[in-house]
């Protein structure tokens, strides 16, 4: 190779520990330094170093928000205190009598904030089943606004077709949101497919190690990040300087934990699918999901989180999620631990009860977080769990 070539562009796993974090220019500080500080000193009236007020502006954060950004392949990212913080600082960019069309498994914390805060405000949803182009199509109208995903949802983990959405909402003008909080950016990159808005909860797999609470948005249009730009801004929902490095230092192995929490999903997956205590297993990765072929193209991979729906009844499958020692019973999911959760009762109990039905949300389904842990050990878990629920 000659020396004068153009370098290529960076890999994933490298722009992870690079991007933004150049070593601090004082010291060389090689880990960008917690800029613990609410306010910076300004060389004179009317001039300052382009950091005012941390709400406005943090180096710590900024430096997270460049990682995401390229992670993301946005032309900016804008971080929160909490993923539903970045959610609800995307409904600013609606008004009164706007409409939004959403995934009909979306977060159970996404629900409620849209149905129990933002309806208050005058802003109308529907819920649809998003893998069906015909359906979101049919539940637009004229003053919808966004289009709001999940894919794959959460617990059923349904695949929807980003860019198929994408091409719908473009030719209508309407934005495309895609909550990529279960694929990570290592995974699945909606906006090269055409999304507007990418959200994650930070919490999961970028921060990864379950210490943090944390949301971001990433986006491309010049005219959607300064509106939310200046909604972070003037709402204030932002991360502080701390829980800023907590997730860049989290976001550094992000590939690598990803392909492992990938591994153990497969063996975990591949192990409960042959097991008599299991009726079926819900995993992407499998060629048995209708949503394998969609996600095969669109992402990189499969992610770490299965769903199982167990034989016997809800006894059965709360004995099961009680009986695990290393899959810890807890919400939240992506981190180095495997959790595991019994949807209904858990995560989902603020999505009325017909409407879990509808879902598929039965008493017998748990949700398993694949961790970074020995697969054998985790299937090892597994199987004697299994044993003391049957
Ligand atoms: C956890 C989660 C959220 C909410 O994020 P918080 O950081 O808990 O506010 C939103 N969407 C998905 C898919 C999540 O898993």
């Amino acid at each position: 190779m000659n020396n004068n070539s153009t370098p290529p562009e960076h890999g994933f796993d490298t722009r992870a520990i690079h991007v933004g974090q150049d070593p601090e220019p004082i010291t060389g500080a090689l880990s960008v330094p917690i800029f613990q500080t609410s306010t910076y000193a300004q060389p004179a009236v009317g001039e300052h170093t382009g950091f005012e007020y941390s709400r406005t502006r943090n180096p710590t954060r900024d430096a997270f928000e460049a990682c995401l950004a390229s992670m993301e392949s946005g032309a900016e990212a804008i971080a929160f205190a909490s993923g539903l913080a970045a959610i609800s600082t995307i409904m600013t960019l609606f008004e009164a009598g706007d409409h939004i069309v959403s995934s009909d498994d979306v977060y159970g914390g996404t629900f409620r904030v849209f149905d129990k805060v933002f309806r208050d405000f005058g802003l109308r949803f529907t819920y649809v089943d998003t893998t069906s182009l015909e359906a979101v199509e049919a539940a637009m109208e004229e003053r919808t606004r966004m289009v709001w995903v999940e894919t794959p949802t959460n617990p059923m983990l349904k695949v929807t077709s980003i860019a198929d959405l994408a091409a719908s909402c473009a030719a209508k003008g309407v934005l495309l949101g895609v909550d990529n909080t279960f694929m990570s950016p290592f995974f699945q990159r909606p906006l090269e497919h055409g999304a507007d808005l990418v959200m994650h909860s930070t919490t999961k797999y970028l921060g990864g190690h379950s210490d943090v609470v944390g949301g971001v948005v990433a986006a491309r249009r010049s005219d959607v990040l300064e509106k939310l730009r200046f909604a972070q801004n003037a709402m204030g929902a932002i991360p502080g300087p701390f829980d800023s490095w907590l997730t860049l230092r989290g976001m550094k192995t992000l590939g690598l934990r990803m392909r492992r929490h990938e591994s153990n999903a497969f063996a975990v997956a591949r192990y409960m699918e042959k097991h008599t205590s299991v009726e079926s297993v819900i995993y992407p990765g499998l060629e048995s999901h209708p949503g394998h072929e969609c996600q095969r193209a669109q992402a990189d991979g499969f992610g770490g989180m299965l769903s199982v729906i167990l034989k016997g009844d809800l006894n059965t499958a709360k004995t099961f999620c009680g009986a695990t020692k290393l899959f810890f019973l807890a919400e939240s999911l992506g981190g180095v631990e495997s959790l595991i959760e019994h949807p209904a009762i858990m995560t989902h109990a603020s999505i009325p009860a017909d409407a879990r039905t509808r879902l598929g949300i039965s008493d017998t389904l748990v949700r398993l977080s694949c961790g970074i842990e020995d697969p054998a050990d985790l299937i090892f878990d597994i199987e004697q769990a299994l044993s003391t629920a049957n």
